[in-house]
Protein backbone atom coordinates (compact mmCIF):
# COMPACT_ATOMS: atom_id res chain seq x y z
CA UNK A 1 0.00 0.00 0.00
CA UNK A 2 2.94 2.25 0.31
CA UNK A 3 3.15 3.50 -2.79
CA UNK A 4 0.86 5.18 -5.78
CA UNK A 5 -2.06 5.68 -3.36
CA UNK A 6 -3.95 7.72 -5.66
CA UNK A 7 -4.91 5.02 -7.68
CA UNK A 8 -7.06 3.96 -5.53
CA UNK A 9 -10.85 5.16 -4.59
CA UNK A 10 -11.57 7.59 -1.64
CA UNK A 11 -13.00 5.17 0.20
CA UNK A 12 -10.01 2.55 -0.34
CA UNK A 13 -7.63 5.66 0.84
CA UNK A 14 -9.96 6.43 3.43
CA UNK A 15 -9.09 3.29 5.03
CA UNK A 16 -5.39 2.92 4.34
CA UNK A 17 -4.08 6.90 3.80
CA UNK A 18 -1.07 7.27 5.85
CA UNK A 19 -1.50 4.13 8.18
CA UNK A 20 1.37 1.60 7.56
CA UNK A 21 2.11 -1.42 10.03
CA UNK A 22 4.12 -0.01 12.77
CA UNK A 23 7.60 -1.04 12.17
CA UNK A 24 8.52 -2.05 15.65
CA UNK A 25 5.48 -4.29 16.12
CA UNK A 26 3.34 -4.77 13.13
CA UNK A 27 0.51 -2.87 15.17
CA UNK A 28 -1.87 -2.55 12.47
CA UNK A 29 -2.68 1.01 13.70
CA UNK A 30 -0.50 3.50 13.74
CA UNK A 31 0.77 3.45 18.00
CA UNK A 32 -0.24 6.50 19.90
CA UNK A 33 3.48 7.85 20.28
CA UNK A 34 2.71 9.75 23.81
CA UNK A 35 6.20 10.93 24.24
CA UNK A 36 7.92 14.22 24.39
CA UNK A 37 11.53 13.54 23.23
CA UNK A 38 13.38 10.58 21.43
CA UNK A 39 16.02 9.24 22.38
CA UNK A 40 19.55 10.10 20.26
CA UNK A 41 22.33 7.20 19.37
CA UNK A 42 24.99 10.10 19.33
CA UNK A 43 24.70 14.31 19.24
CA UNK A 44 22.23 14.65 16.24
CA UNK A 45 21.93 10.83 15.31
CA UNK A 46 17.97 10.00 15.66
CA UNK A 47 15.15 8.10 13.78
CA UNK A 48 13.98 11.40 12.07
CA UNK A 49 12.75 12.42 15.44
CA UNK A 50 13.94 14.64 18.07
CA UNK A 51 11.36 16.53 19.94
CA UNK A 52 7.63 16.29 19.49
CA UNK A 53 6.57 19.84 18.71
CA UNK A 54 9.19 19.28 15.76
CA UNK A 55 7.31 15.71 14.73
CA UNK A 56 6.14 12.73 16.17
CA UNK A 57 5.25 9.40 14.20
CA UNK A 58 1.56 9.34 15.03
CA UNK A 59 0.83 13.08 13.41
CA UNK A 60 3.46 12.05 10.96
CA UNK A 61 0.42 9.27 10.00
CA UNK A 62 -1.97 11.77 10.30
CA UNK A 63 -0.42 14.20 8.14
CA UNK A 64 -0.11 12.29 5.57
CA UNK A 65 -3.47 10.99 5.45
CA UNK A 66 -4.79 14.14 5.14
CA UNK A 67 -2.42 15.11 2.09
CA UNK A 68 -3.39 11.53 0.31
CA UNK A 69 -7.39 12.36 0.50
CA UNK A 70 -6.71 15.71 -1.06
CA UNK A 71 -4.75 14.65 -3.26
CA UNK A 72 -2.29 16.80 -2.38
CA UNK A 73 1.80 16.12 -1.87
CA UNK A 74 1.96 17.62 1.72
CA UNK A 75 0.28 17.65 5.08
CA UNK A 76 0.52 19.54 8.27
CA UNK A 77 -1.74 19.21 11.66
CA UNK A 78 -2.72 21.53 13.96
CA UNK A 79 -3.88 22.13 17.24
CA UNK A 80 -7.25 23.55 15.95
CA UNK A 81 -8.67 24.63 13.07
CA UNK A 82 -7.78 28.14 13.99
CA UNK A 83 -4.11 27.18 14.14
CA UNK A 84 -3.70 25.90 10.78
CA UNK A 85 -5.55 29.44 9.87
CA UNK A 86 -3.31 31.39 11.59
CA UNK A 87 -0.13 29.50 10.51
CA UNK A 88 -0.90 30.05 6.88
CA UNK A 89 -1.73 33.53 7.12
CA UNK A 90 1.97 33.97 8.27
CA UNK A 91 2.95 33.46 4.50
CA UNK A 92 1.78 36.91 4.10
CA UNK A 93 3.66 40.12 5.00
CA UNK A 94 2.46 43.39 6.81
CA UNK A 95 1.48 45.95 4.04
CA UNK A 96 -0.26 43.22 1.87
CA UNK A 97 -3.40 42.65 1.36
CA UNK A 98 -5.97 39.70 1.32
CA UNK A 99 -9.15 39.10 -0.67
CA UNK A 100 -11.78 37.28 1.35
CA UNK A 101 -15.10 35.63 0.49
CA UNK A 102 -17.66 37.71 2.27
CA UNK A 103 -19.68 34.70 4.63
CA UNK A 104 -16.74 33.09 6.77
CA UNK A 105 -16.57 31.24 9.65
CA UNK A 106 -17.25 33.92 12.71
CA UNK A 107 -13.27 32.50 14.09
CA UNK A 108 -12.26 33.27 10.84
CA UNK A 109 -13.27 36.88 10.50
CA UNK A 110 -12.58 37.63 13.71
CA UNK A 111 -9.21 36.27 13.58
CA UNK A 112 -8.77 38.33 10.29
CA UNK A 113 -10.38 41.74 11.43
CA UNK A 114 -9.49 41.65 15.75
CA UNK A 115 -5.91 40.41 15.55
CA UNK A 116 -3.95 40.04 11.82
CA UNK A 117 -5.46 43.55 10.90
CA UNK A 118 -3.24 45.35 13.90
CA UNK A 119 -0.35 43.63 12.06
CA UNK A 120 -0.83 45.41 9.06
CA UNK A 121 -2.46 42.78 6.59
CA UNK A 122 -5.08 44.63 5.00
CA UNK A 123 -8.75 42.71 4.25
CA UNK A 124 -11.41 42.85 2.10
CA UNK A 125 -14.59 40.92 2.37
CA UNK A 126 -16.50 40.35 -0.91
CA UNK A 127 -19.14 38.44 -3.15
CA UNK A 128 -16.96 35.32 -4.57
CA UNK A 129 -20.27 34.34 -5.98
CA UNK A 130 -20.24 37.42 -8.70
CA UNK A 131 -16.77 36.61 -10.82
CA UNK A 132 -16.80 40.22 -11.98
CA UNK A 133 -16.34 41.66 -8.07
CA UNK A 134 -13.49 39.58 -7.37
CA UNK A 135 -11.79 40.49 -10.94
CA UNK A 136 -12.24 44.35 -9.78
CA UNK A 137 -10.78 43.40 -6.39
CA UNK A 138 -7.20 42.90 -7.05
CA UNK A 139 -5.28 44.94 -5.88
CA UNK A 140 -0.88 45.06 -6.52
CA UNK A 141 -0.23 44.36 -3.15
CA UNK A 142 -3.07 41.20 -3.42
CA UNK A 143 -1.03 37.88 -1.59
CA UNK A 144 -3.97 35.59 -0.82
CA UNK A 145 -7.54 34.89 -2.02
CA UNK A 146 -9.42 33.26 0.85
CA UNK A 147 -12.34 31.95 0.91
CA UNK A 148 -15.02 28.65 1.80
CA UNK A 149 -17.55 26.91 -0.19
CA UNK A 150 -19.82 25.81 0.80
CA UNK A 151 -20.08 29.05 3.62
CA UNK A 152 -21.13 28.68 7.12
CA UNK A 153 -24.23 28.97 7.92
CA UNK A 154 -25.06 30.33 4.87
CA UNK A 155 -24.25 27.45 2.73
CA UNK A 156 -23.47 29.82 -0.67
CA UNK A 157 -21.19 28.29 -3.60
CA UNK A 158 -17.77 29.79 -4.94
CA UNK A 159 -16.67 28.68 -8.22
CA UNK A 160 -13.34 27.16 -7.18
CA UNK A 161 -11.45 26.57 -10.63
CA UNK A 162 -12.93 29.97 -12.19
CA UNK A 163 -11.50 31.93 -8.58
CA UNK A 164 -8.36 29.78 -8.81
CA UNK A 165 -7.64 31.00 -12.09
CA UNK A 166 -8.44 34.84 -11.13
CA UNK A 167 -6.06 34.53 -8.21
CA UNK A 168 -2.72 33.29 -10.33
CA UNK A 169 -3.91 35.09 -13.15
CA UNK A 170 -3.45 38.26 -10.84
CA UNK A 171 0.22 36.79 -8.85
CA UNK A 172 -1.89 35.85 -5.77
CA UNK A 173 -1.90 32.34 -4.08
CA UNK A 174 -5.59 30.68 -3.34
CA UNK A 175 -6.47 28.72 -0.11
CA UNK A 176 -9.75 27.29 0.24
CA UNK A 177 -10.92 26.48 3.87
CA UNK A 178 -12.36 22.91 3.11
CA UNK A 179 -14.33 22.01 6.62
CA UNK A 180 -17.90 21.76 5.21
CA UNK A 181 -17.62 19.49 2.48
CA UNK A 182 -14.53 17.37 3.27
CA UNK A 183 -12.20 15.78 0.66
CA UNK A 184 -15.37 13.38 0.60
CA UNK A 185 -17.46 15.70 -1.45
CA UNK A 186 -14.53 18.33 -3.13
CA UNK A 187 -11.03 18.50 -3.40
CA UNK A 188 -10.07 21.77 -4.17
CA UNK A 189 -6.07 21.18 -4.83
CA UNK A 190 -7.71 19.58 -8.05
CA UNK A 191 -9.68 22.57 -9.09
CA UNK A 192 -6.45 24.69 -8.59
CA UNK A 193 -6.28 25.89 -5.30
CA UNK A 194 -2.94 26.35 -3.67
CA UNK A 195 -3.55 25.54 -0.18
CA UNK A 196 -6.66 23.15 1.66
CA UNK A 197 -7.39 24.38 5.52
CA UNK A 198 -9.47 21.91 7.46
CA UNK A 199 -10.90 22.29 11.10
CA UNK A 200 -10.64 18.45 11.11
CA UNK A 201 -12.46 19.05 14.21
CA UNK A 202 -15.63 18.74 12.06
CA UNK A 203 -16.48 15.92 9.38
CA UNK A 204 -12.82 14.12 9.39
CA UNK A 205 -12.72 13.63 12.87
CA UNK A 206 -16.40 13.12 12.67
CA UNK A 207 -16.99 12.48 16.14
CA UNK A 208 -17.41 15.08 18.56
CA UNK A 209 -14.51 14.14 20.70
CA UNK A 210 -11.28 15.98 19.33
CA UNK A 211 -10.13 19.41 18.10
CA UNK A 212 -7.90 19.89 15.11
CA UNK A 213 -6.71 21.80 12.13
CA UNK A 214 -4.67 21.18 8.90
CA UNK A 215 -3.21 22.25 5.73
CA UNK A 216 -2.44 20.59 2.71
CA UNK A 217 -0.76 22.04 -0.30
CA UNK A 218 1.65 20.72 -3.34
CA UNK A 219 3.34 23.88 -3.39
CA UNK A 220 7.08 22.69 -2.14
CA UNK A 221 8.26 26.26 -1.19
CA UNK A 222 5.10 26.95 1.07
CA UNK A 223 5.33 23.83 2.35
CA UNK A 224 8.69 23.99 3.53
CA UNK A 225 7.91 27.09 5.08
CA UNK A 226 4.92 26.27 6.81
CA UNK A 227 6.30 23.08 8.41
CA UNK A 228 9.25 25.99 9.73
CA UNK A 229 6.19 28.72 11.21
CA UNK A 230 4.43 25.06 12.34
CA UNK A 231 7.80 24.05 14.83
CA UNK A 232 7.97 27.82 15.42
CA UNK A 233 4.93 28.46 16.33
CA UNK A 234 3.83 25.37 17.91
CA UNK A 235 0.33 24.94 17.79
CA UNK A 236 0.63 21.41 16.90
CA UNK A 237 -1.81 18.47 18.11
CA UNK A 238 -0.90 15.76 20.75
CA UNK A 239 -0.72 12.12 19.90
CA UNK A 240 -3.53 11.45 21.25
CA UNK A 241 -5.51 13.45 19.29
CA UNK A 242 -3.84 12.31 16.45
CA UNK A 243 -4.61 9.58 16.83
CA UNK A 244 -8.71 10.22 17.30
CA UNK A 245 -8.63 12.04 13.71
CA UNK A 246 -6.83 8.93 12.34
CA UNK A 247 -9.41 6.77 13.51
CA UNK A 248 -12.19 9.16 12.00
CA UNK A 249 -10.94 8.92 9.31
CA UNK A 250 -11.42 5.51 8.45
CA UNK A 251 -15.05 5.87 7.78
CA UNK A 252 -15.03 9.32 6.27
CA UNK A 253 -16.42 7.46 3.18
CA UNK A 254 -19.25 5.80 4.80
CA UNK A 255 -20.27 8.81 7.21
CA UNK A 256 -20.56 11.55 4.09
CA UNK A 257 -22.70 9.46 2.19
CA UNK A 258 -25.19 9.06 4.87
CA UNK A 259 -24.68 12.68 6.22
CA UNK A 260 -25.94 13.78 1.66
CA UNK A 261 -28.68 11.09 2.23
CA UNK A 262 -30.03 12.82 5.70
CA UNK A 263 -29.41 16.42 4.07
CA UNK A 264 -31.33 16.08 1.42
CA UNK A 265 -34.39 14.15 2.85
CA UNK A 266 -34.41 16.59 5.84
CA UNK A 267 -33.96 19.58 3.54
CA UNK A 268 -36.84 18.12 1.03
CA UNK A 269 -39.09 18.13 4.32
CA UNK A 270 -38.50 21.47 5.71
CA UNK A 271 -39.23 23.46 2.11
CA UNK A 272 -42.58 21.89 2.38
CA UNK A 273 -43.38 22.92 5.60
CA UNK A 274 -45.45 25.61 6.03
CA UNK A 275 -43.84 27.32 9.50
CA UNK A 276 -40.48 27.40 7.23
CA UNK A 277 -40.10 30.50 5.32
CA UNK A 278 -36.89 29.50 3.11
CA UNK A 279 -34.48 26.28 3.26
CA UNK A 280 -30.91 27.06 2.14
CA UNK A 281 -29.53 23.61 1.06
CA UNK A 282 -27.12 22.59 -2.39
CA UNK A 283 -29.02 19.11 -3.16
CA UNK A 284 -32.22 21.39 -3.70
CA UNK A 285 -32.59 22.92 -6.90
CA UNK A 286 -33.90 25.87 -5.64
CA UNK A 287 -30.72 26.45 -4.62
CA UNK A 288 -29.18 29.87 -6.29
CA UNK A 289 -25.76 27.68 -6.97
CA UNK A 290 -27.71 23.57 -8.07
CA UNK A 291 -25.57 23.35 -10.64
CA UNK A 292 -22.30 24.64 -9.53
CA UNK A 293 -22.83 22.42 -6.73
CA UNK A 294 -23.26 19.51 -9.05
CA UNK A 295 -20.23 20.31 -10.78
CA UNK A 296 -18.20 20.95 -8.19
CA UNK A 297 -19.30 18.51 -5.27
CA UNK A 298 -19.52 15.19 -5.14
CA UNK A 299 -22.53 15.33 -3.04
CA UNK A 300 -24.50 18.49 -1.22
CA UNK A 301 -23.40 17.35 2.27
CA UNK A 302 -24.66 17.17 5.96
CA UNK A 303 -25.51 20.91 6.75
CA UNK A 304 -29.02 22.20 6.38
CA UNK A 305 -29.74 25.98 7.03
CA UNK A 306 -33.28 27.35 7.07
CA UNK A 307 -35.46 30.49 8.54
CA UNK A 308 -38.53 30.22 10.01
CA UNK A 309 -41.64 32.81 10.39
CA UNK A 310 -42.06 34.44 13.36
CA UNK A 311 -38.52 35.77 13.49
CA UNK A 312 -35.70 34.90 16.56
CA UNK A 313 -38.47 33.75 19.00
CA UNK A 314 -39.74 31.12 17.41
CA UNK A 315 -36.35 30.02 16.01
CA UNK A 316 -35.40 29.29 19.43
CA UNK A 317 -38.32 27.56 20.59
CA UNK A 318 -37.54 25.19 17.50
CA UNK A 319 -34.33 24.52 18.42
CA UNK A 320 -34.87 24.27 22.22
CA UNK A 321 -37.84 21.05 21.11
CA UNK A 322 -35.53 18.99 19.27
CA UNK A 323 -34.54 15.61 20.88
CA UNK A 324 -32.38 13.94 18.65
CA UNK A 325 -30.89 17.28 17.90
CA UNK A 326 -28.68 18.46 20.41
CA UNK A 327 -28.54 22.53 20.98
CA UNK A 328 -25.17 23.08 20.15
CA UNK A 329 -22.36 24.66 18.37
CA UNK A 330 -19.92 23.42 16.23
CA UNK A 331 -21.36 20.50 13.15
CA UNK A 332 -19.69 17.31 11.10
CA UNK A 333 -20.03 14.78 14.11
CA UNK A 334 -22.27 11.14 14.10
CA UNK A 335 -24.98 13.09 16.31
CA UNK A 336 -27.41 15.96 14.71
CA UNK A 337 -26.52 19.33 15.58
CA UNK A 338 -28.63 22.34 15.93
CA UNK A 339 -28.50 26.32 16.55
CA UNK A 340 -28.77 29.34 16.00
CA UNK A 341 -26.16 31.20 14.05
CA UNK A 342 -26.55 34.02 15.14
CA UNK A 343 -26.64 34.46 18.64
CA UNK A 344 -24.44 31.61 19.01
CA UNK A 345 -21.94 30.88 16.24
CA UNK A 346 -22.06 34.03 14.60
CA UNK A 347 -22.30 36.24 17.73
CA UNK A 348 -18.40 37.28 16.73
CA UNK A 349 -19.79 39.00 13.85
CA UNK A 350 -22.89 40.69 14.93
CA UNK A 351 -22.86 44.26 13.77
CA UNK A 352 -20.58 43.55 10.56
CA UNK A 353 -21.66 42.86 7.05
CA UNK A 354 -21.20 38.92 7.94
CA UNK A 355 -24.02 38.98 10.24
CA UNK A 356 -27.19 37.13 9.81
CA UNK A 357 -30.86 36.83 10.34
CA UNK A 358 -31.98 35.38 14.17
CA UNK A 359 -34.36 33.67 12.17
CA UNK A 360 -32.16 31.21 10.91
CA UNK A 361 -31.36 27.62 12.10
CA UNK A 362 -28.49 25.99 10.96
CA UNK A 363 -28.54 21.94 11.38
CA UNK A 364 -25.58 19.88 11.25
CA UNK A 365 -27.78 16.55 9.71
CA UNK A 366 -25.70 13.23 11.54
CA UNK A 367 -25.72 9.83 10.74
CA UNK A 368 -28.51 8.33 12.34
CA UNK A 369 -31.76 7.20 10.43
CA UNK A 370 -33.37 10.30 7.90
CA UNK A 371 -36.71 9.30 8.77
CA UNK A 372 -36.16 9.56 12.49
CA UNK A 373 -34.63 13.10 12.07
CA UNK A 374 -37.11 14.38 9.83
CA UNK A 375 -40.03 13.10 12.89
CA UNK A 376 -37.85 15.24 15.42
CA UNK A 377 -37.90 18.19 13.11
CA UNK A 378 -41.96 17.97 12.56
CA UNK A 379 -42.52 17.52 16.32
CA UNK A 380 -40.28 20.51 16.98
CA UNK A 381 -42.12 22.76 14.30
CA UNK A 382 -45.49 21.86 15.31
CA UNK A 383 -44.85 22.40 19.08
CA UNK A 384 -43.86 26.03 18.07
CA UNK A 385 -46.52 26.36 15.37
C1 LIG B 1 -14.93 25.21 13.03
C2 LIG B 1 -14.42 25.89 11.82
C3 LIG B 1 -13.16 26.52 11.82
C4 LIG B 1 -12.31 26.63 13.07
O1 LIG B 1 -11.84 25.39 13.50
P1 LIG B 1 -11.56 25.00 15.03
O2 LIG B 1 -11.15 23.57 14.92
O3 LIG B 1 -12.81 25.22 15.80
O4 LIG B 1 -10.45 25.88 15.51
C5 LIG B 1 -12.72 27.09 10.64
N1 LIG B 1 -13.46 27.05 9.52
C6 LIG B 1 -14.68 26.47 9.49
C7 LIG B 1 -15.45 26.46 8.21
C8 LIG B 1 -15.20 25.86 10.63
O5 LIG B 1 -16.41 25.31 10.60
Amino acid sequence: MSTNKQAFDFETLAVHAGVEPDPLTGAVMTPIYQTSTFAQSDVGVHKGYDYARSGNPTRTALQNALATLEGGRYGLSFSSGMAAIDTLLRLVQPGEHVLVGNDVYGGTYRLFTKVLAGYGIDFDFIEMSDLAVVENAFRPKTRLVWLETPTNPLLKLFDIAAIADMAHANGAQFAVDNTFASPALQQPLQLGADFVVHSTTKYIGGHSDVVGGALITNDETAHDRLKFLQNAIGAVPGPQDCFLTLRGIKTLALRMAQHCRNGLQVAQFLADHPAVERVIYPGLESHPQFDLARRQMAGPGGMVSFTVHGGETQARIIANKTELFTLAESLGGVESLIELPAPMTHASVADSPLAVPGNLIRISCGIESGDDLVKDLAHALSAAG
